[in-house]
């Protein structure tokens, strides 16, 4: 198996977007020897495994808080970096995955293109939303699968140069297109793609300099497997701050969605003129919890208000009957121009003299509040009792037919007739 081996070191290098070796047999052959004597002793093995496991640990316990799938994806990246640890390293794994066997170097080569496949879909998601392109965005989702169609290039003995070429293409082109999405949210200011691409210049730098070895000086870069994980440490442990530094940014992010949305909520429930309940406000606490009864209040010849005072002074009267309204026990909201709504909870005995207390307030507060008026102002109120499984509007129209009731016989007055 050992030709096996050393092409397969040659192969995953290739495209120069291998992680693992370079591009001469000779590269290989040192690289692979490397990972069994001298660079793979147990310590260094443990502390990146180990490393990987936080890792996991750390994703699924910030998935569980904030349900974000980049974490999945990043989940997948390092499981897999995990087993491949493991392949690579030369503890023996059973009867069938001795460090040397072809089993072996088919887990090596599947794990190797499903850390780099899975970047794509983990990049697309953990840059922030609108600091990559959307073609770029695409890109980065299913096409990078397509590696895995050439993963057997890299396990067939006398693979076609076609195979091969097609596979470099592909590793070559994920590697720009990462590089392009990095490089684009940097440049919109994106923070996330800051950590990333601290975290990815580590591996960066050590291909680097094994391409100028094999490319310039001609010979293999010896402690190519040796810094490369520490790299690769570096890289997970840099994503992981990454990764915390956008969750919690997202978990504000989020926080203040949520209070500007309740900040939204008051204001579509809310009356401006006086602060008060509006009308969807009360029906919404009418169906919610129904209430015992429900009066309409009208102020009386308001329109002579606005006519003589003009109609900032009517909305000062407005205002103040508002307040008086509101000062009670019963729920009030505005319903319309100078109409008012009263929901009645408590006990039904005691809703009557509420509601005359509350509609003769008006006059006081309004006549406190806006003292320029010459006349009092006065109100007509319309009352119902609530029977059980009325609808807002039908005890709306009831309350409405007695608010008419009290305008026709005189105003300035409640009639409170059960609807028939
Ligand atoms: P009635 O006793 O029959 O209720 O007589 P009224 O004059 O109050 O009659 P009506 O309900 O027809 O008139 C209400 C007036 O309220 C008409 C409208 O111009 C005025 N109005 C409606 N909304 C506002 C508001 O927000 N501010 C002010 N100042 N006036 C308003
Ligand atoms: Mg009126
Ligand atoms: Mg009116």
């Amino acid at each position: 198996m050992d030709g096996g081996r050393m092409a397969l070191g040659a192969r995953i290098g290739l495209a120069g977007a291998g992680l693992f070796a370079a591009a001469a047999p000779a590269r290989a052959q040192s690289s692979f020897a490397s990972a069994t004597s001298m660079s793979w002793d147990g310590v260094l093995t443990g502390i990146f495994l180990g490393l990987l496991l936080f890792s996991l640990v750390y994703n699924g316990v910030f998935y569980r808080l904030l349900r974000e799938r980049f974490l999945i994806w990043q989940s997948a990246r390092t499981l897999s970096y995990f087993a491949l640890v493991l392949a690579l390293s030369p503890l023996a794994m059973g009867p069938w995955l001795t460090p040397d066997s072809f089993a072996r170097q088919v887990w090596i080569c599947i794990f190797f293109d499903l850390s780099v496949v899975v970047s794509g879909p983990f990049l697309r998601r953990y840059l922030e939303p609108g600091t990559v392109g959307p073609r770029i965005r695409r890109l980065l989702g299913w096409p990078p699968m397509l590696i895995l169609a050439t993963t057997p290039a890299m396990l067939i003995t006398d693979c076609p140069p076609a195979y091969m070429a097609l596979r470099n293409m592909l590793l070559l082109a994920m590697l720009g297109l990462c590089a392009a999405a990095v490089i684009m949210a940097l440049r919109r200011g994106s923070r996330t793609a800051r950590y990333q691409a601290a975290a990815w210049s580590g591996i960066g730098a050590v291909y680097g300099v094994s391409l100028f070895h094999d490319i310039v000086l001609g010979r293999p870069f010896d402690a190519f497997l040796f810094l490369l994980f520490p790299a690769l440490g570096l890289e997970v442990m840099l994503t992981a701050l990454g990764i915390l530094d956008r969750l919690v940014r997202l978990r504000r992010e989020r926080q203040e969605a949520r209070a500007q949305a309740e900040a939204m909520r008051i204001i579509a429930h809310t009356d401006p003129l006086t602060g008060l309940p509006n009308r969807r406000a009360i029906e919404e606490s009418f169906n919610g919890d129904p209430p015992v009864a429900i009066a309409l209040v009208d102020l009386d010849h308001f329109k002579a208000i606005n006519d003589h005072h003009g109609h900032d002074v009517g909305d000062r009267v407005i205002f103040a009957a508002g307040v008086a309204l509101g000062s009670g026990t019963a729920l009030a909201a505005r319903v319309g121009g100078e109409e008012f709504a009263l929901l009645f909870r408590g006990p039904a005995v005691a809703v009557a003299t509420e509601a005359e207390r509350l509609r003769q307030r008006i006059g006081a507060y309004v006549q406190q509040m806006v003292p320029l008026l010459d006349r009092p102002v006065t109100a007509s109120m319309g009352l119902v009792h609530i029977g059980r499984g009325t609808s807002f509007g039908a005890a709306m129209k009831s309350a409405d037919i007695n608010l008419y009731a009290a305008k026709e016989s005189g105003r300035d007055r409640v009639v409170f007739i059960e609807a028939a």
